[in-house]
């Protein structure tokens, strides 16, 4: 039974199939490589370089493969650029799903995995974020990932098919052999760490006048090994037959900018200085999710809770590849 993973070669999708692959799961990986590498597939799944808008292709996908369930990564994912460009995101990321959908409901497929975000709780009420708080979408970014959720929803009432949202807070670190890549990077920690490697001066800060204790955004940054563990689960309860669920995806502590920074000084013995720029249009406070639901379904533990190690496995995989996948 194949295993359908789309973005498998962009940052989690690939350390995602790396774990699949290990425990002998048949993976096929589908990407566009607009973001992904082809040196970050793992060398035992099978590629296809293609792209969801093409509907022949993702139709000729399903023909010669017997897929039983999908991992689904492949998508747009800033907040920012979502902001500028509404279309790329309500557009192209609802279009790309839902042709993957069709196909995939067309197939029979059984059961799958969407990348969803923290990025659906703009306003939460309460902190850490339960899957019972209301959804204001942030950005056209997090209404895109709203809107495949609600396809899923009624595609598990139509269709059958049994799916699991896992809404990530802010993913982190590498594994020893996979890491963080994308052109241009926007994530905090890698340009924190690419001031460390002497690619930019300085880091700018966006906002120090958010209400939190320095003034700064605070964010969950779970590690990528540990989110990689919850797909794995994930896809087990379905393949055991559990019903669709969504869940928030963090550890449950929040980190500010600030407290980032000084963590990468420290790991990196460099000064990484740091200057106050404007808000970034988009961007919460304070984003903490509560990991309670899928700690008491799933049996999630998150292994890499201390922001040192999540910025030091980040760091040790930048100084191994120092151009990233790039030789
Ligand atoms: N951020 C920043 N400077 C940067 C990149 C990010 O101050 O160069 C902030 C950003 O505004 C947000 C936090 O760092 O408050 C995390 O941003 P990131 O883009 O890593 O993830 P997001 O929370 O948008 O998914």
């Amino acid at each position: 039974m194949t295993i359908l993973v789309t973005g498998g070669a962009g940052y989690i999708g690939s350390i995602v199939v790396e774990q699949l692959a290990e425990q002998g799961a048949e993976v096929v990986v589908f990407d566009n490589l607009f973001q992904g590498h082809r040196a970050a597939v793992h060398p035992k799944a099978k590629f296809i370089q293609g792209d969801l808008a093409d509907v022949a292709a993702v139709k000729q996908l399903f023909a010669a493969h017997t897929i039983e369930s999908i991992l689904h990564f492949a998508s747009y994912t800033l907040v920012g650029e979502s902001m500028e460009k509404p279309f790329k995101y309500l557009g192209d990321n609802v279009t790309n799903g839902l042709n993957l959908l069709q196909a995939a409901t067309d197939a029979g497929v059984k059961h799958f995995i969407l990348s969803s975000t923290a990025n659906l709780f703009d306003q939460p009420e309460r902190l850490p974020i339960a899957e019972t708080e209301r959804i204001v979408p942030g950005s056209p970014y997090g209404e895109s990932k709203f809107i495949l959720e609600r396809f899923l929803h009624w595609l598990d009432i139509t269709k059958n098919l049994r799916f699991t949202a896992l809404r990530y807070f802010n993913a982190a670190g590498a594994s020893p052999e996979r890491g963080e890549d994308h052109d241009p990077e926007t994530h905090l920690i890698p340009v924190v760490l690419s001031v460390a490697q002497g690619k930019r001066q300085q880091i700018t800060i966006f906002g120090n006048d958010y209400p939190t204790p320095d003034g700064t955004c605070i964010r969950d940054y779970v590690h990528v090994l540990d989110l990689a563990q919850a797909h794995i689960l994930a896809l087990k309860a379905l393949q055991a037959g559990g019903p669709s669920r969504q869940y928030n995806l963090g550890i449950g502590k929040g980190y500010s900018i600030q407290e980032v920074i000084a963590a990468a000084r420290k790991i990196t013995g460099h000064a990484i200085p740091a200057v106050i720029g404007p808000r970034r249009p988009g961007d919460p406070a304070e984003l903490i999710a509560s990991p309670a639901a899928i700690q008491r379904e799933l049996g999630w533990q998150p292994h890499y809770t201390e922001l040192e190690t999540i910025v030091g496995d980040a760091w040790r995989w930048f100084q191994k590849n120092p151009n990233g996948y790039e030789k």
